[in-house]
């Protein structure tokens, strides 16, 4: 059997079927669905054995053979012999091949950008930052450069780029990758990034809100045995609230694939401060870290580092430092009571700064939660914020081939 890779490209992630358009089960599109369900499997119990796939999911050992040997071919998974245990037959194991694919994910902030390449298993194999420009235009540059590197020079330029993601701190056109609203970044509203991209690279490319990246990211890398098909992620930062949602097992873009899941611009407060929404008294103003700062000190300006500080001193145990942790955590747990009282999620993951202390802001939302009749399971994300929205935007470049293919 061939490992040799075969040229080739990410494929988009099926878009949902149009309406009046119903499709039907093929003998291919059903040898399709169980090649991303071995795919998968692969992925979360590597290195396995045929034998065991086949029993994990209860297709036939000849049909699992067909499916691994395309995977081979296509130099997706490799199989090598296990250590011989006692005597007989040693087992071959699969695994995914780590070269089988490069993709370049990305992460624009305020202050700045990282391009990262990453090879089938999502691990970052390169990556190359730069200060993050006033206009999208000075953007491409930099990011003309950042690909250069990754690739080891101009001469090889986006060679082997199978994907590109880009995860942007604002609201997107999920469908035409256009950027749509940016807070921190006012100048690339309106600019076309996934369309100047790929015109510049030559290269498939996505662009998706960072949030929505990172709560597709948590699901990705929690246990397939237990797969999240209703979750709810909220990222509690400077100055507000990013989110996004799982409900049945689909991410929720809204019904225009530009916004969904806006919990922090939920109003709590007629009367109370502008957001820069253009309403008042916006949920994520009451529970955002500068909120935090001005319930321990309302006289002096809120600084990351004075931030950082006021963490330190909460986990050393002092009491005004944690009452100001525990006043957000309340505001916090009414917000998700809220929340969970509407979509019943399984799970909501917060992440943030403010994760740092768990021990003190858990209970107070527990607490909120407590007399719901579908209490979530609440947990911390699993890294912090910066990393799930790159490794979301990983993620997501990879996705076209682990994504099962929908059907009418
Ligand atoms: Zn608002």
């Amino acid at each position: 059997m061939s490992t040799k890779r075969q040229p080739k490209r990410v494929p988009a992630a099926p878009e949902p079927p149009r309406a009046g358009s119903p499709s039907t089960a093929t003998p291919a599109s059903v040898r399709q669905v169980n090649r991303a369900i071995l795919l998968n499997l692969i992925r979360m119990h590597q290195p396995v054995s045929r034998i065991q796939l086949s029993a994990l999911t209860g297709i036939y050992r000849s049909n699992v053979s067909f499916i691994v040997e395309e995977l081979l071919a296509e130099g997706l998974v490799r199989e090598e012999r296990g250590r011989p245990a006692g005597r007989g037959r040693v087992p071959m194991f699969l695994s995914l091949n780590p070269d089988g694919c490069r993709v370049v994910g990305v992460s624009i902030r305020a202050a700045e950008t990282v391009a990262a390449l990453a090879g089938l298993t999502g691990r970052v194999l390169d990556s190359a930052a730069f200060r993050t420009p006033k206009t999208p235009k000075a953007w491409l540059e930099h990011f003309r450069r950042a690909i250069e590197k990754l690739c080891g020079g101009a001469r090889r330029w986006a060679a082997g780029i199978q994907h590109i993601c880009i995860s942007v701190p604002g609201m997107v056109n999920h469908a035409s990758g256009e950027i749509l609203w940016m807070n921190a970044l006012p100048g690339y509203a309106g600019f076309g990034l996934r369309e100047k991209v790929q015109e510049m690279t030559g290269v498939p490319a996505t662009v998706a809100n960072d949030c929505h990246l990172a709560t597709t990211c948590e699901r990705w890398m929690g246990d397939i045995s237990a797969e999240l098909r209703n979750l709810v992620f909220l990222e509690v930062g400077d100055v507000g609230v990013g989110a996004g949602m799982i409900v049945n097992g689909e991410l929720c873009t809204g019904h225009n694939s530009t916004f969904a899941a806006e919990f922090g611009h939920m109003v709590v407060d007629p009367s109370g401060p502008p957001c820069n929404c253009g309403r008042r008294g916006c949920w994520e103003l009451f529970v955002c870290d500068r909120a935090t700062w001005k319930h321990f000190d309302a006289s002096t300006e809120f600084t990351e580092s004075r931030f950082e500080e006021l963490i330190r001193q909460a986990r050393g145990g002092d009491r005004r430092a944690v009452r100001a942790f525990q006043t957000t955590a309340r505001r916090l747990g009414l917000g998700i009571s809220n929340i969970t009282l509407v979509l019943n999620p399984e799970t909501v993951i917060l992440a943030g700064r403010l994760t740092e202390v768990w021990g003190i802001i858990a209970p107070p939302i527990e607490e909120a939660l407590a007399a719901l009749p579908g209490r979530p399971r609440l947990r911390p994300a699993r890294m912090p914020a910066e990393e799930l929205f790159l490794h979301g935007a990983i993620r997501q470049a990879l996705s076209g081939l682990f994504a099962r293919p929908r059907l009418g």
